[in-house]
């Protein structure tokens, strides 16, 4: 299908009924000039509430979990009523009803077993994407746009690694095309639930937190999109989180390779995965403001002519440094952080930033926080017998640590650029407690004190 147009609405972007006529007017005026797939998020702030369901049922706290239910029915009615004509209200709120009727039914047996299966977690947790998808269709018909739901169940592929699954493209494609593209040649726009798919065998998966962006960029790439639009709270990529960096600025344009730097980072305006599907194709990103659907946006592209030297800076505070050192230098540092690593790997843990130069062979890495725990047990499986003999001194915890990332393609062999970027960091009275920068000199990675992360991302972000 040619010029086709995919674009994706976070949450924020349809947290009310005034923000989904806002999002189906932008649909339904780029759906006059060519085809258009819709993939969208839960409203804002769902997703949260129903993770904390499950872990009130898993729990046994009945009240909380009732709580949390009472307030997704609200939610979704209150949008409902809001969007709706009085015709078309009582069979959407019985849709609604039975939708979390069935996410009730999964809580109800995580509350019965006291435990909360990741697989059963992918299952209901996409309620939430359902919900929404369910709504906006039903709008954009009713509003003259024939639109119907697509539940990412039946076209996106994935393993059965449940929580942070990873396509399979060929079966997507396959999948995506078959169910999708009669609906287009009908005249119907689809809206895909972002977020989730399901495995060759049909057990439901997630393509972990934000992953609705990854989901718009695996359809792009499978339904061979001219474009993928990204439609957001914020004006574009930002030069750094404007949440943190008040006079931030909008970057018009930045390359694949920045961009999946500073989702990597912690910028959270992209999931990071976001531009693996398209970097074959080249299918140009929009990252745009659906609160200002104006204003031009960023372009994300295969290569920009001109580069300033740093485009922007990331940062991420939920993080923990892990430090491991033989006990004597004698004994073969690689050896060690070989069988680290393998053990790290073996756990389906992402290593951030990874640091070594001594000669008493230590090195330390950086994980996510909530990947901390399987981290050191798998450390302490693999390295049981080097602990017990204290060949290894004890694998050292640092909670107390943020990472800043500044990021540009630009700063290739730039010559005293970090060390700007240090001494800004220093100014700012901040301690560094470990550093990285890759080969590819795309990204100078800092890990600081966790309480002077803000104070150092203003400080490197005004150098
Ligand atoms: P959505 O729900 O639309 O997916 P997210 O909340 O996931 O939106 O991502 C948008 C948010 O990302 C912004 O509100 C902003 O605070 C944050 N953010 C972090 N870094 C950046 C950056 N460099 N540029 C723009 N936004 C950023
Ligand atoms: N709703 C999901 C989340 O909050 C996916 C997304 O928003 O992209 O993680
Ligand atoms: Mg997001």
């Amino acid at each position: 299908m040619k010029n086709l147009l995919v674009m994706k609405f976070g949450g924020t972007s349809l947290g009310s009924a005034e923000r989904m006529r806002v999002a189906a007017r932008i649909v339904a005026e780029e759906q006059k000039k060519r085809p258009v797939v819709v993939v969208v998020s839960a409203m804002s702030r769902i997703t949260d509430l129903l993770l904390d369901t499950m872990r009130h049922a898993e729990g046994g706290n009945r009240a909380a979990v009732e709580a949390n239910l009472a307030a997704l029915r609200t939610r979704h009615e209150e949008t409902c009523r809001e969007l709706l004509p009085p015709r078309k209200r009582a069979a959407m709120t019985a849709r609604i009803a039975e939708l979390i009727g069935e996410f009730e039914r999964i809580v109800n047996g995580m509350a019965m077993l006291g435990e909360r299966p990741p697989r059963s977690v992918d299952e209901a947790v996409v309620t939430g994407e359902w919900l929404s998808a369910t709504l906006i269709s039903e709008y954009l018909t009713i509003s003259g746009t024939p639109a119907a739901a697509v539940n990412a169940r039946e076209v996106v592929v994935t393993d059965a690694m449940f929580g942070n699954a990873s396509p399979l493209m060929e079966p997507t494609r396959e999948k995506a095309r078959a169910r999708l593209l009669p609906l287009l040649e009908q005249g119907v726009l689809p809206v895909v639930t972002g977020f989730n798919g399901a495995t060759a065998d049909g057990r439901p998966t997630t393509l972990g937190r934000g992953g609705s962006d990854f989901s718009a960029s695996i359809l792009a790439a499978v339904l061979d999109a001219s474009e993928l639009w990204i439609w957001t709270d914020v004006d574009g990529i930002m030069s750094a989180d404007p949440r943190l960096v008040p006079d931030a600025e909008v970057l018009p344009a930045i390359t694949y390779a920045e961009a999946a730097e500073l989702a990597y980072n912690g910028a959270k305006v992209l999931h990071p995965r976001t531009l693996a599907p398209l970097v074959e194709k080249k299918i140009p990103v929009w990252s745009k403001n659906s609160f200002a659907p104006e204003k031009p946006g960023t372009k994300i592209v295969p290569s920009v002519a001109a580069q300033s030297a740093t485009r922007a800076v990331a940062s991420m505070s939920k993080v923990a440094l892990l430090s491991l050192e033989p006990a004597s230098p004698e004994l073969n540092g690689v050896q060690v952080m070989a069988r680290a690593l393998d053990a790290v790997a073996r756990a389906n843990v992402e290593i951030l930033l990874l640091s070594s130069s001594s000669y008493r062979q230590n090195f330390c890495f950086l994980v996510r926080e909530e990947e901390l725990s399987r981290t050191l047990e798998a450390l302490e499986a693999a390295l049981a017998l080097e602990l017990a003999h204290h060949y290894i001194e004890q694998i050292h915890v640092d909670r107390d640590v943020g990472l800043l990332a500044a990021v540009g393609e630009g700063m290739q062999g730039k010559a005293g650029l970090a060390g700007r970027i240090f001494t800004a960091i220093s100014r700012a009275q901040v301690n560094v407690i470990a550093i990285a920068q890759g080969s590819s000199e795309l990204t100078i990675a800092v890990v600081v004190r966790r309480d002077g992360l803000e104070k150092a991302v203003r400080a490197v972000h005004a150098e």
